[in-house]
């Protein structure tokens, strides 16, 4: 357990009375072991090498810590093409290895912060291709990580948001596999995989979603059940922050996504005998803190 899901298990287990309101904190919020593990590539990177160090893409889907990043001097850039020397780090949703060669191509140093887990799915969907499954990866289009894994699967490979965007013609009687976003729902990979299964030939499937989106989700939606109001807390353009807000409101619909304390609204927390926190796997602690002691102020603790 890192130090934010310690402190999310404590203050869960210590609902805090005080006043009308209770705060309760998911019992797994915050930094995954992916995102810490690509922060401290980062910052090391940034101690012991020469500038100019850059991201492709922002590392992580947090625009304060990544705007934290580039004071340091490590900015995000969207393409190689905006850089002529230094180093470039690969983020935690990976990359095509095309895109590697081509830095490396260009002189740049790559220092790959890949997530482990993100790298077990490219290698699953590598041989899917390999040997010769038709792969479907079950994921969102234009998110980064799923561009990673479509360049991995080869050009057979089909990718769908959801099972209806499954054209089971284009299955029958075929050798499909399945590969999942990292941070997919366990639900609808359960949802694809009863579509395809009774039409396909045979189904390989290999469920890489990572075990710390599963455990956030399910500590969401259990605290989601448990509470008044849920206060989400992470980007908006973070995969996995979103998908937590959408797990939650199915259950609560009074669930609100801020990326800072600032936006909390008192008018959203009217009437809550229990406000519950989550947070996204790339949201620092020191936010879920802030948006904490703001929902204090906000309900007179
Ligand atoms: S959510 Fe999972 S796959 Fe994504 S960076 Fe974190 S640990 Fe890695």
């Amino acid at each position: 357990m890192n130090p934010s899901e310690q402190r999310a298990a404590g203050e869960a287990a210590g609902d805090d009375d005080r006043s009308c309101a209770t705060i309760v904190v998911a019992r797994w919020a915050g930094y995954c072991y992916g995102v810490e593990r690509a922060l401290r590539i980062a910052e090391e990177a940034g101690v012991a090498l020469a500038p100019p160090i850059y991201t492709l893409g922002p590392l992580i889907h947090n625009p304060s810590v990544v705007e934290r990043l580039a004071r340091r001097g490590i900015a995000a850039i969207d393409d190689l093409d905006q850089v002529a020397r230094g180093t470039v780090i690969v983020r935690t949703h990976g990359v095509d290895p095309e895109v590697v060669a081509a830095a490396q191509a260009r002189g740049l140093a790559v220092i790959d912060a890949t997530c482990p887990f993100v790298n077990v799915a490219h290698q699953k969907a590598e041989v899917l291709r390999e040997q010769g499954y038709i792969p479907v990866i079950l994921g969102e289009r234009d998110h980064p990580e799923v561009v990673g894994l479509l360049a991995w699967a080869g050009p057979k490979a089909v990718v769908v948001e959801d099972a209806d965007e499954l054209r089971l013609r284009d299955m029958r009687g075929k050798r499909v596999g399945v590969v999942v976003q990292t941070t997919q729902t366990r639900d609808n990979l359960a949802r694809l995989v009863s579509r395809l299964a009774p039409a396909a030939r045979e189904t390989l499937v290999f469920n890489t979603i990572c075990d710390a989106t599963g455990k956030r989700q399910a500590a969401a939606q259990q605290l989601a059940r448990s509470v008044d109001v849920v206060i989400v807390v992470g980007g908006r353009n973070s995969a996995n922050t979103t998908r937590l807000t959408s797990l939650c409101r199915v259950i609560q619909p009074r669930t609100w996504h801020i990326e800072t304390a600032a936006e909390l609204e008192g008018a959203w927390l009217a009437g809550a005998r229990r406000v519950g926190v989550t947070a996204g796997a790339s949201t620092p602690e020191d936010e879920i803190d802030a948006a904490v002691a703001r929902i204090r102020e906000l309900v007179g603790q």
